[in-house]
């Protein structure tokens, strides 16, 4: 059952008013199973990015002097407005974006823990006082606000993307200005929502929908704007970095990833195998940290892949309202084109097709983007698929003989995202996960994705970290304050 209606209008949130933009035009949103349209969004320019900006600079004020612990109330009645409605809000997320609807529910559930996690974050921000050197000095370190934000969101977890920015944010005292993807904006306008049921002031949170270079380009010459918290693809956030840089904005980037996957020969086989199917073929392939590279030791290999064949063609496809569906569809077309031309790419310079290779017509309907779960043997580095994100339901697997010969291979990246370990060897774990460059390493796991943990990447992965014990550091400026005392 379709839960969204094409007819339905949503709009844009500014200094706490719902409204359309003055152009009075509508982005589609589509159904990626169905291709059914599930709603039509205000799409709002340079004017409405303006007025959110001159809202968010407004309340900034207000709200970086109200107290921790109001702030922290605030995020604690999201937490449990989000709970209270998740299940409406996974079936946004499955019909604008085409997830499963039981790993939708899972994100519903990240995504409050944000807002829980970031609540109890915000009583902890500290300052520190040092002992002068000198007797009439006093000498302190405070933590202030950074100032109004700029956040712009992906469409791959349209909800907990946008919850891993806004609550730190709010929790350190920041307003904020978002822009998520255009393809995905109905979990943003549901959560907006929520969040001013649950009390934030007008002003302080404001959503802006429309073409993303348009709003970006305001957002980003705007000198009232200290920050700018970006998560998608390393060439987007790449571009951002630069026109940033022009008023030195603050930034935090969480961008692309190509994790590398390695199987040792000492691994629980059965074990690893069903982490890695349900690792690399959650979201359909289109996470940051899906394993894009699966090295496996040369004597287990027959091993492995006879057992992961036999798991991926047992994985169910189509439109995820269904629960009993594993696997949903790509987002759009040219997410379909990619992956077709990676597949095409391998097999042509020599990989060999294990299982699936095409676009699907199992699925129940025949408009979505669906291709069938993938598995490739053979893969070598001279393949486009070895050395660009896919986004898509393919495994491309590769073997290696050595500890020291596939942690080179694992590096020889300009992506440090994610990795993954398999091994029962105490040591080599460690010393593997100490080698890989890369911000996160699973060892015997692949969900990275915790509240707790220190979430990022290196390299041209990004540059700092959402969740865990640093989650406000990203929105806090250090202030040093120095006084001489008179006898
Ligand atoms: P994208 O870079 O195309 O778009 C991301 C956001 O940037 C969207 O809101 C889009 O509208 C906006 N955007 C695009 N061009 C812009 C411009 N010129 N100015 C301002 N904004 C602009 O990425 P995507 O396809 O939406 O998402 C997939 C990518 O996100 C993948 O590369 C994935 O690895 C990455 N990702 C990273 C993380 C992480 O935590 N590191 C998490 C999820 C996704």
């Amino acid at each position: 059952m379709e839960l969204l209606k094409s007819s339905k209008k949503y709009q844009l949130f500014i200094n706490g008013e719902w409204k359309n933009s003055i152009s009075n035009q509508f982005i589609e949103v589509i159904n990626p199973a169905t291709g059914n349209i599930v709603g039509q969004v205000a799409s709002g320019n340079i004017v409405e990015t303006k007025e959110a900006i001159d809202a968010a600079c407004d309340s900034f004020f207000s709200w970086s002097k109200e107290t921790s612990k109001a702030r922290a109330d605030i995020l604690m009645r999201l937490y449990f407005l989000l709970l209270e409605n998740e299940e409406y809000l996974a079936s946004v997320i499955t019909n604008e974006m085409g997830k499963p609807i039981v790993q939708a529910r899972k994100e519903v559930q990240t995504a409050a823990e944000h807002f829980r996690w970031n609540a109890e974050e915000a009583r902890r921000i500290y300052g520190q006082t040092i002992q002068s050197s000198e007797k009439q000095k006093r000498l302190s370190i405070i933590r202030q606000p950074v100032g109004p934000v700029a956040a712009i969101t992906p469409w791959n977890f349209p909800l907990s993307m946008v919850a891993r920015k806004l609550a730190p944010a709010l929790a350190s005292g920041c307003t904020i200005v978002l822009k998520p993807a255009e393809q995905t904006p109905i979990s943003a306008i549901e959560l907006f929502k929520l969040a001013e049921k649950a009390g934030v002031p007008n002003g302080v949170i404001n959503l802006v929908i429309g073409n993303p270079k348009e709003i970006g380009d305001v957002l980003l010459e705007d000198k009232r704007i200290r920050k700018i918290t970006f998560t998608g693809s390393t060439e987007v956030g790449k571009l951002l970095y630069k026109n940033a840089a022009k008023q030195v904005k603050r930034v935090s980037m969480e961008l692309g990833g190509h994790a590398p996957m390695i199987v040792f020969e000492d691994c629980d086989l059965e074990s690893t195998v069903n982490q890695v199917v349900k690792s690399k073929f959650n979201n359909t392939g289109q996470t940051c940290v899906s394993p894009n590279r699966i090295y496996v030791q040369q004597s287990i290999k027959d091993s492995f892949i006879n057992l992961f064949k036999e798991q991926v063609q047992s994985l169910k496809m189509g439109y995820g309202i269904d629960e009993n569906i594993d696997v949903g569809p790509v987002v759009n077309q040219s997410g379909l084109d990619k992956v077709k031309k990676h597949v095409e790419d391998a097999i042509q310079k020599g990989a060999t097709l294990v299982v699936g290779g095409t676009v699907s017509d199992k699925a129940n309907h025949k408009n979505g983007y669906f291709y069938e779960p993938t598995v490739l043997d053979h893969v070598d580095e001279q393949m486009l698929i070895t050395n660009q994100e896919t986004f898509g339901p393919v495994a491309p697997i590769f073997s290696f003989e050595t500890e020291d010969e596939v942690v080179k291979k694992a590096n020889n990246t300009d992506y440090g995202l994610a990795a993954y370990i398999f091994t029962e060897n105490l040591s080599r774990s460690v010393r593997v996960s100490e080698a890989l460059e890369y911000g996160m390493v699973g060892i015997n796991d692949t969900v990275l994705s915790q509240v707790e943990g220190s979430f990022g990447g290196i390299k041209e992965s990004g540059i700092g970290r959402e969740g865990g014990p640093g989650c406000l550091e990203e929105f806090l400026e250090t202030k040093w304050i120095t006084s001489t005392i008179r006898d």
